[in-house]
């Protein structure tokens, strides 16, 4: 019985050389073996010249990383179990005890709250910018600025910031710009160069949203340009522990081609839905970077008018005459789209938000009355979601 048992674990398996297929292999390890004592103590893992150790890198990771550096412009790509340990695995690698990191108002809410309570621990500090005012940013640099969060649209509330702008500031000032760019995707607009000469350091997308697709896995990245700001990215990735799993590297190898077309598909039905929302009375104001009188719709044209890209994302504030608990009413009644968080998938969702717990009270910049709901377009037919809508709407009368 014995024989069998290790022959069975020791079995000759030599990867396949000469198999092309349009998809690479998968390849899954903890443990990665090497040959003899030395080349154990010879590779180095920082370098892609080979490999250590499942948590930093297989084949099948270094290929992700190559495509999701290429989909941003960028040089060097690093993957996290999800978008908010990207953030993390920057803030950790870039702030340290005294250091001050600058967010704005509107960004992802648990970005705020990794620094109001993690970083705070630490001893490191934050303030929330208004992101739609660049003086404000510029005012609040100080010496023991380090990082500095942009994020475009904001998270919500869909203002479209002036990019260059931020990230001319921040350049400036000799501090290290990260850009939340799960919005654009590496689709709207290239983070590492604007056009103008501006970009922002690092770019970190939620690759649970669109690369995904498919509302089915959690995974982040961090790409960047510059070699030492990898290093120091991947050092903190190493010692935290931030690995990906081979099965969720294989499915976004798998989503990736369809990307660009389910992204414009995504953006298509929401401009159709948007533009059919802000019409109706029950609408006092619609969110939506591509629709002039939308705030920063200008910076939007500006930065992502060439590409006409804008994802599938907008936000609705309703008539003050409803109250938060009608238009709660009115997201039961919907049957298409679901409760829930995140987008990006094939399913529709919505999500009610009391906007002004979510905002600093010191910079006051949100004054709007009424309730506002989130919509994530999926990629059901359009006119069943308008129905959808319609059907719903009919709840507020
Ligand atoms: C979803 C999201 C994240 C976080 O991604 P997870 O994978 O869910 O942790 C970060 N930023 C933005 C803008 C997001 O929408």
């Amino acid at each position: 019985m014995s024989k069998p048992v290790t022959d069975l674990i020791h079995h000759a398996y030599v990867p396949p050389a000469g198999f092309a297929a349009p998809q690479p292999g998968v390849f899954k390890a903890s443990t990665v073996i090497f040959p003899n004592v030395a080349a154990l103590r010879a590779r180095n893992w920082k370098n892609k010249d080979g490999y250590t150790y499942g948590l930093h890198g297989t084949p099948t990771t270094f290929t992700l990383e190559e495509r999701i550096a290429t989909l941003e412009g960028g040089k060097h790509c690093s993957l996290a179990p999800s978008g908010l340990a990207a953030i993390a695995n920057v803030a950790m690698a870039l702030l340290k005890t005294g250091d001050e990191v600058l967010i704005p108002d509107n960004a992802y809410g648990p970005n705020k709250a990794l620094a109001d309570v993690e970083l705070r621990a630490w001893g490191i500090t934050h303030q929330i910018y208004d992101p739609m005012n660049p003086a404000d940013l510029q005012a609040r640099i100080g010496p023991n600025t380090k990082l500095v969060w942009l994020e475009a649209p904001g998270s919500v509330t869909m203002e479209f910031p002036d990019l260059p702008e931020l990230a001319r500031i921040c350049r400036a000032a000799g501090v290290t710009s990260a850009l939340d760019n799960t919005w654009g995707a590496g689709l709207a607009f290239c983070a590492f160069d604007f056009g103008d000469g501006s970009g922002v350091d690092l770019s970190v997308h939620a690759l649970t949203k669109y690369p995904s697709g498919g509302g089915d896995v959690l995974m982040g990245s961090i790409v960047t340009r510059d070699d030492a700001l990898h290093l120091k990215i991947k050092l903190t990735h190493m010692r935290v522990g931030f690995g990906i799993g081979a099965n969720d590297a294989e499915a976004l190898l798998r989503s990736l081609p369809s990307l660009a077309l389910r992204y414009r598909a995504h953006d298509v039905a929401a401009r159709e839905l948007a533009q059919w929302l802000q019409s109706r009375p029950e609408v006092a104001q619609l969110l939506h970077p591509a629709f002039d009188g939308s705030p920063g719709h200008r910076h939007w044209r500006a930065l992502c008018g060439q590409q006409d890209a804008a994802a599938g994302l907008f936000s609705v504030i309703f008539q003050e005459r409803y109250t938060p608990a009608q238009v709660d009413a009115f997201c039961d009644a919907l049957t298409l789209f679901k409760l829930g968080y995140s987008w990006g998938g094939p399913v529709s969702l919505v999500v009610p938000y009391e906007v002004p717990a979510m905002r600093s009270a010191r910079l006051g910049s949100w004054t709007q009355k009424g309730t506002l709901v989130r919509f994530s377009v999926g990629l059901e037919a359009v006119e069943d979601l308008r129905a959808d809508l319609e059907r719903a709407l009919a709840v507020l009368q």
